[in-house]
């Protein structure tokens, strides 16, 4: 998959780029990145690549020439993004829906934001990694870089982490997990995830699961079609607790 990404600082990715799960997709050319330097399609004599706003206000924007012109100077784009706190949340179902993409270009904004006429004109989808304001979209387009890679096939040494995780096909949360040693500081693992009874140990990840979403994340349940077998646990977790634990 080849991202395009747009930015005023490219320095940022490289760290990003060489290490871990993105520098081994790199490497087995699963991901490729094409970091292009904005500034370098100001036409300004000092490189300008922004202004005041029209109207007045605080702080300045992008331009919209030398974005424009960086975006045309790509042959390929694809699926053109520009990381915004105006944009959907991003999700793990949108995360999979990008990572069917074979190019996506992400426009990292700065300053106070950009000229309006490249989000009508250029940007197919605006999307927002969270309800906070960054300094600019190169954290959040390492956001969304990341999702997707751990999404393509052959990026994770064990294609099964993606199986059961939180926000999987499920929509829940992942239960508790534990390594070794099974007794460290006085607290013991579960017993049932050292007893080696797959069946059991199935059911008891399965009630975690719904016991941890109820917990933390309530309103996930009202987003997700539990699965089946889930549901009969759920409704066993709900009648013990009380009716209101839906809603807690
Ligand atoms: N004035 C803008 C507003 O109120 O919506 C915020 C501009 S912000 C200081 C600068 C840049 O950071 C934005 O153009 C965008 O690319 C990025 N950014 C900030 N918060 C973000 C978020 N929650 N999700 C994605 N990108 C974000």
């Amino acid at each position: 998959m080849v991202f395009n990404i747009l930015t005023l600082f490219p320095d940022i990715f490289t760290g990003f780029f060489s290490e871990s799960i993105i520098r081994r997709a790199v490497e087995a050319k699963i991901v490729h990145f094409n970091v292009i330097n904005i500034r370098d399609y100001s036409q300004d004599k000092h490189k300008k690549v922004d202004d005041y706003p029209f109207g007045g206000g605080r702080g300045m924007l992008f331009a919209p020439d030398p974005v424009f012109r960086a975006i045309e100077s790509i042959s390929e784009r694809g699926r053109v993004l520009y990381p915004s706190p105006k944009g959907a949340l991003l999700k793990q179902p949108k995360v999979r829906d990008l990572a069917r993409c074979r190019i996506l270009t992400i426009i990292c904004g700065h300053y106070e934001g950009i000229d309006n006429r490249i989000v009508e004109n250029l940007v197919d989808e605006e999307v927002s990694i969270g309800d906070y304001i960054l300094t600019g979209g190169e954290l959040a387009a390492a956001v969304i870089v990341d999702s997707i890679t751990r999404e393509l096939d052959g990026s994770l040494g064990n294609e099964g982490s993606r199986l059961e995780e939180s926000f999987d096909d499920s929509g829940l949360l992942e239960y508790e997990q534990y390594t070794r040693p099974a007794e460290y500081r006085g607290q013991s693992v579960p017993q049932v995830l050292l007893s080696g009874d797959h069946e059991e140990i199935r059911k008891w990840r399965i009630k975690r699961r719904l016991i941890k979403t109820l917990e933390k994340r309530p309103e996930l349940l009202d987003e997700v079609t539990v699965p089946e077998d889930y549901k009969k646990i759920l409704n066993e977790i709900i009648k013990r607790r009380g009716p209101n634990e839906r809603n807690k």
